[in-house]
Formats: C-alpha cells, structure tokens, sequence
C-alpha cells in the first residue's frame, strides 16, 4: 500500500509499505480520508518523529477486513478511527498518565496512522459513522472531540456568554460545542479573515481582529463591562493567554485548549484581583467522541464552512500540504484523501 513515510524534520515520501494485517480482535480500515492535524504540524515541523513513522489520527474509512475473533463489523461499515470504549482492563493512553508533559514526553505514536491506504485498529476501538454524517465530518470527529472535551470540562452554563480566542480547528469546535451547551452568545478573537469568515458562518454573535482592535475592551464592550463568563484559549499566539485572563470576568474561567510551543508573557498583577481560575484540557476520551458525533448527526456540529475548495489534497501532495501549514496561511483545515 501507499503511505506517507516520515524520514526526517520536515520530510514526509509516499512510498509503498506492506498492507498491515488484522490480528485475531482488529479490523483493517481502508482509509477514505485523514484531516492534518496541528499536532501533526508540529510533529512534521520540529521533527518530534522516529524515522519510518506513519502518522495520522483523524481519519475515516470503510471496514476491508477483520481478524478472525471480530464479530461486530462487517466489512464495508463505515467508521471512524478512534472513540470506542476501552475494555476493562486496557491501558489508558500515555497522555492520561500521572505526570504527563507534551513537552518532555512528546506525543509520539508507535501505532500506524491514517496517512496510508490501510490501517488496523482494535475492534473495540472504532465507532460505526451514523448515516447522514459526511466523511468530511467523520475525518474530523477526533478534533471536535479535544472541544467537546474541553466544553465539558468547563464551567459553561446555560445563558453564559463565551469567548473562544483563535478560530483554528479546534476554536471553530468549541465555538459550536459551547453553543450546543447553552452559551448564549459566543464571540470570537480571529485575526486571519478566512479563519473570521468561516467564525461568523457558523454563527459566532462576533469576531473581532485583535490585530486591529483592542480584543480586550471589545469583549468587555460586547458583555456590558463585565466580561465574558468564559473563554477557550485556542490560538497559542504571544500574549493571547494574558488576553484571556484580562478580558474574563470577575471569577470567570479561562480554558487552555491549546499548546504553546514557546513562552508566553503573563502579568498576573492584571488579573489575580479578579479570582479567576486557569483550567487546563487535553485530548478526549471516548464518550467526547460519541457526543461529538451525536452533535454531527443533528448538526449542531457543522464542518463545511471550516473547509474549502483545495481543502482535500491527495496523498502524492502530503508534504507541499504540510509545509505549507508551518507558514500561517488562509485554509482553515486541509485533508488527506489517499
Ligand atoms: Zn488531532
């Protein structure tokens, strides 16, 4: 089968590897699409990689084959690659682990992703895509998860007022998870105008530039002087976090969704009079996928304003894709189609 193959920072060669085979409790998947990921960016660009890793974690197929003790698929089942429960017993991930740091622990994968024709998955692992949900927003089920996960972990009440700060992916997520939970209005802080158009189709009540404006007195401005109840740290850009923490309100809550990858200036003397609280979250567990895709099916969860026309690239074009997701660019979300 054809997969792209990681060789070195910033290197990434299609080149045919053997097809994976089913052990006796997995299925193989024939991969329909995988969305890049910014952790994959990440993972590309630093080279946070081992030589001859195939990555890739976003994906939706079709069920190809199945090991001999799998029962509950059917080979043509449509499904995504993560998001069943865990057996008894089974190891949570390592990112679950006591004293986990993506800095010094890395997030590296030692299983076969979805940048490849085919890939094998524990039968517990996968979910049946409901009918209705289009391979587009099955391929991203896994980042709607990180939101829901994040929205749910939050303090979100019905009738909040919330504020997600970059509108990536993942910002774009939340921005439609909080509104699912009962946010009663959600702004957006979005510098880049295809990522604020794609905020305002789906509804966001405002996007503001905090390039060219003052984020922080806009946001005050649009909940009455007191501030937003709570805010999703999406962006990870210099001195967004300090935004975060000026702008919500008095014992308000800000929400850290995204990883800074360099320092970030924070002044707490701004805001540590306020009480407000810092919450971290990271990744998702399985019931965060299965809400994610129930959000889909009633589309709550809409995915075609965060794509667009050269969205789906083909596996032979993997590393222009990736390359050209280092330098800040205008296309919200791209995916592989191999
Ligand atoms: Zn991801």
């Amino acid at each position: 089968m054809k997969a792209a193959v990681f060789k070195e920072k910033q290197c990434l060669v299609v080149e045919e590897i053997p097809t994976p085979s089913p052990g006796p409790d997995e299925v193989l998947i024939r991969v329909t699409q995988c969305a890049i990921c910014g952790s994959d960016v990440h993972r590309f660009q630093h080279g946070l990689l081992r030589p001859g890793a195939v990555i890739g974690h976003e994906f939706c197929g079709i069920v190809a084959g199945l090991g001999g003790a799998v029962d509950q698929w059917t080979v043509g089942d449509r499904v995504i690659g993560g998001g069943g429960a865990r057996p008894a017993g089974a190891q949570p991930p390592p990112s679950r682990a006591e004293r986990y740091s993506a800095r010094t622990f890395g997030f590296q994968s030692q299983v076969f992703g979805g940048y490849a024709e085919y890939v094998v998955r524990p039968a517990w692992g996968i979910l049946p895509i409901p009918q209705g949900v289009s391979d587009d927003a099955a391929a991203l089920v896994e980042p709607c998860s990180i939101a829901v996960h994040a929205v749910r972990l939050s303090r979100i009440r019905l009738g909040d007022r919330v504020v997600v700060v970059g509108a990536g992916p993942i910002g774009l997520m939340c921005l439609q998870a909080a509104r699912a939970a009962g946010a009663a209005a959600v702004y957006v802080s979005e510098p880049v105008e295809a990522r604020a158009a794609a905020a305002r189709q789906l509804d966001a009540d405002a996007v503001i530039d905090p390039v060219n404006a003052d984020v922080v007195a806009e946001m005050l401005d649009l909940t009455g002087g007191l501030g937003p109840d709570v805010v999703f740290e999406c962006s990870a850009a210099i001195g967004t976090l300090q935004q975060t923490m000026e702008m919500v309100r008095r014992e308000g809550q800000v929400v850290v969704v995204s990883l800074a990858w360099v320092e970030e200036p924070v002044l707490s003397v701004a805001w540590v009079g306020r009480e407000v609280e810092l919450k971290a979250a990271y990744g998702a567990d399985p019931v965060d996928w299965q809400v994610s895709l129930a959000l889909m099916e009633k589309d709550q969860v809409r995915v075609e304003p965060m794509l667009g026309s050269d969205s789906h690239v083909p596996l032979d074009g993997i590393q222009e894709a990736f390359e050209s997701l280092i330098k800040p660019g205008g296309t919200a979300q791209l995916i592989v189609v191999p």
